[in-house]
C-alpha cells in the first residue's frame, strides 16, 4: 500500500492542533510540517535520497523528529545510535551501517569522526523540498540496534508498514482517543520512543517529549499537560510512584505500559492501588515494540497479556515442535510488525526468522486465554540439574528483603548439577550483605531454586540499555 507522510496529513486536517512539547516550547501540525519541510529540503540539498542511510547520535530532542518525518520525506532510512555509546561502540555501527550522513548532536559529536552537526544541518537547506511523494509501506525505515551486546552488532530493520501496523495493533487495544498525549521519555533510539513518535503523528496526537528520564518531570505533565499513556520500565514506575505519593491521578491520563524487562506483579499491584492503570506489555525490537499487552478490562498485572490484535505468539520446544497451553518453551511472534531482517546480514536473520515467524529467543508460556508469561531470555535461562530455574523468580523473592536494593541471579558451571545459581546483591545503602538470605529464600522459593552463593556489589553492570550484564556476571562468578 502506498502511504504519505503523516505530519503533511495532519497538516493538512488539523493544522492548529499541537504535535509536539519539549520544554515549554509547542509545535502544532502546522509548524511542525513547515519545519519537517526544511529538513527534507537539507537532506535533498546534501544528496540524501531513496534507500540512504543517515545515522545519528543525539540525546531526545526535537531535532531528532524532524529529521525523522524529513528522512521518511525523501525515502532515506533513519539509523539512531545510542547515545550512552563510546566512539569505540559506535563506529562497527556506522560501519555496519555505511550511512550518506552521519550527523550528532554538538555536544556529543567527538565521539563520532566525520559527524556534521545536527544544530546546523538545516542551514543545508538551499531551495524548497521536491513536492511531497507517496512511498510503499515495505519501504524501510529504520535500522535498530538491538541491545544485545555479543558478536557482530545486529540491527533490525523496521518498515513504515511494521510501524504502522504496530500503531493500529495497540490502539486497537487501549480504545480510541480523539488526540492521545504521549509521554516521550524513553529515548528516540530505542524502539520504545519511536514507537511513541508514530503513535501520534499517526493518530493526530501529541508528543510530550522530554530529554531524559525525570519523575517528577513526568508527573508534571500527567498532572498539568494533560498527557493521557506513558511507557515505562519497572524502575521508572517505581520512582514515578514515589514521587506521586498520594497525589490523585487525573481524569486524562489512561494507562500506563510498563515493560522492557521483567515486571514485579506487585509493583503493578502497587501502581493500581496508587490509581494508575498500569498494563504489563512485553516487546522487542525485532517485532517494532508491543506484542502483547494486558487487555485494560482485565488487567491483573500477573502476566504480560494477550497478542495485539493482528498479532500472533507461539510457544515451541527446543526441537521446534509446537507445545499446549501452561508448557514452557520459546516464544515465537507472527505479524505485521515483524521485522525485515537485520541489515546486512543474511545469517543471523535466518537464524531469527523462519515461515513468517520470529523467534524471540524468550522463553514463556501461554495460560488457557492466551495470555503470555515471561520466564526468562533463552540465555539467561539456568538449568539445574535438568531444572529450569529463571533469574527473575529469584531476583523477584530477594527484591522483598528489607535490606536488598537489587540482585541478578545467573546460573554457573557445576560439576555435579551442570549448572547452579549465584546471586548478585547491592544491600541498601548502609548495610552490609544480609546474613539470612539463604534462609529468606527458602520461606518463597523451592531448594533447587535457591542460589549457592550470595556475592554483595555495589552496583550491577549494566549496558547502555540499562540491562543488567550478566555475562559479566557470569565470569566474575567462574573467576
Ligand atoms: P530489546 O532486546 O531491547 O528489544 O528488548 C526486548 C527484550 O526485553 C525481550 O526480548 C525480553 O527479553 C525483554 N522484555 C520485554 N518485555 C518484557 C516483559 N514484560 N517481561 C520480561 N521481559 C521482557
Ligand atoms: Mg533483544
Amino acid at each position: 500500500m502506498r502511504v504519505t507522510c503523516p505530519i503533511r496529513e495532519g497538516a493538512q486536517r488539523h493544522p492548529e492542533a499541537e504535535a509536539l512539547r519539549f520544554m515549554g516550547q509547542s509545535w502544532t501540525y502546522r509548524t511542525l510540517d513547515a519545519e519537517v519541510a526544511r529538513w527534507t529540503a537539507a537532506l535533498e540539498a546534501r544528496g540524501v535520497g531513496q534507500g540512504d542511510r543517515v545515522a545519528l547520535l543525539s540525546t531526545s530532542h526535537p531535532m531528532v523528529t524532524f529529521l525523522f518525518w524529513a528522512l521518511g520525506r525523501v525515502g532515506a532510512v533513519f539509523a539512531p545510535l545510542n547515545a550512552r555509546l563510546t566512539s569505540a561502540e559506535l563506529q562497527p555501527l556506522v560501519d555496519a551501517v555505511a550511512p550518506r550522513l552521519t550527523l550528532a548532536l554538538d555536544s556529543l559529536g567527538d565521539r563520532l569522526s566525520g559527524s556534521l552537526s545536527l544544530e546546523s544541518f538545516p542551514e543545508a537547506a538551499t531551495a524548497s523540498p521536491t513536492p511531497l511523494r507517496a512511498w510503499e509501506e515495505d519501504t524501510p525505515r529504520v535500522i535498530l540496534f538491538t541491545s544485545g551486546t555479543t558478536g557482530r552488532p545486529k540491527g533490525a530493520v523496521l518498515t513504515e508498514g511494521a510501524f504502522r501496523a504496530s500503531c493500529r495493533a495497540s490502539a486497537a487495544n487501549l480504545g480510541a482517543h480523539p488526540s492521545p498525549r504521549w509521554l516521550g521519555t524513553l529515548p528516540l533510539f530505542h524502539v520504545g520512543g519511536l514507537a511513541m513518535l508514530t503513535r501520534t503523528a499517526y493518530e493526530g496526537g501529541c508528543l510530550l517529549l522530554h530529554e531524559r528520564f525525570d519523575a517528577e518531570a513526568v508527573n508534571r505533565a500527567i498532572d498539568t499537560e494533560g498527557a493521557s499513556y506513558a511507557s515505562f520500565v519497572a524502575t521508572t514506575l517505581e520512582r514515578v510512584l514515589d514521587a506521586r505519593a498520594d497525589r490523585r491521578l487525573p481524569d486524562t491520563f489512561r494507562f500506563a505500559l510498563i515493560g522492557g524487562g521483567p515486571v514485579p506483579t506487585a509493583l503493578l499491584t502497587r501502581a493500581r492501588a496508587a490509581g494508575l492503570r498500569a498494563l504489563q506489555t512485553y516487546g522487542l525490537t525485532e517485532a517494532c515494540s508491543q506484542v502483547t499487552t494486558e487487555r485494560p478490562d482485565e488487567a491483573d498485572g500477573r502476566t504480560a497479556g494477550p497478542p495485539l490484535p493482528g498479532l500472533e505468539v507461539r510457544i515451541v520446544g527446543t526441537d521446534g515442535a509446537l507445545l499446549d497451553v501452561g508448557q514452557e518453551g520459546d516464544v515465537e511472534v507472527r505479524g505485521p510488525t515483524r521485522m525485515a531482517g537485520y541489515w546486512n546480514q543474511a545469517e543471523a536473520t535466518n537464524e531469527a526468522l523462519h515461515d513468517g515467524w520470529l523467534r524471540t529467543r524468550d522463553v514463556g508460556v501461554l495460560d488457557e486465554r492466551g495470555r503470555l508469561t515471561l520466564l526468562s531470555r533463552r540465555t539467561d535461562l539456568i538449568v539445574r540439574g535438568g531444572e529450569n530455574l529463571y533469574p527473575a523468580e529469584i531476583e523477584a523473592v530477594l527484591a522483598n528483603h528489607p535490606a536488598i536494593a537489587e540482585s541478578a541471579v545467573v546460573g554457573v558451571p557445576d560439576p555435579h548439577w551442570g549448572e547452579v545459581p549465584v546471586a548478585f546483591v547491592v544491600p541498601r545503602p548502609g548495610h552490609p550483605l544480609p546474613e539470612d538470605l539463604d534462609a529468606w529464600c527458602r520461606q518463597s522459593l523451592a531448594r533447587f531454586k535457591v542460589p549457592t552463593r550470595f556475592v554483595a556489589l555495589e552496583t550491577l553492570p549494566r549496558n547502555a540499555m540499562s540491562k543488567v550484564e550478566r555475562t559479566v556476571l557470569r565470569r566474575q562468578a567462574m573467576s
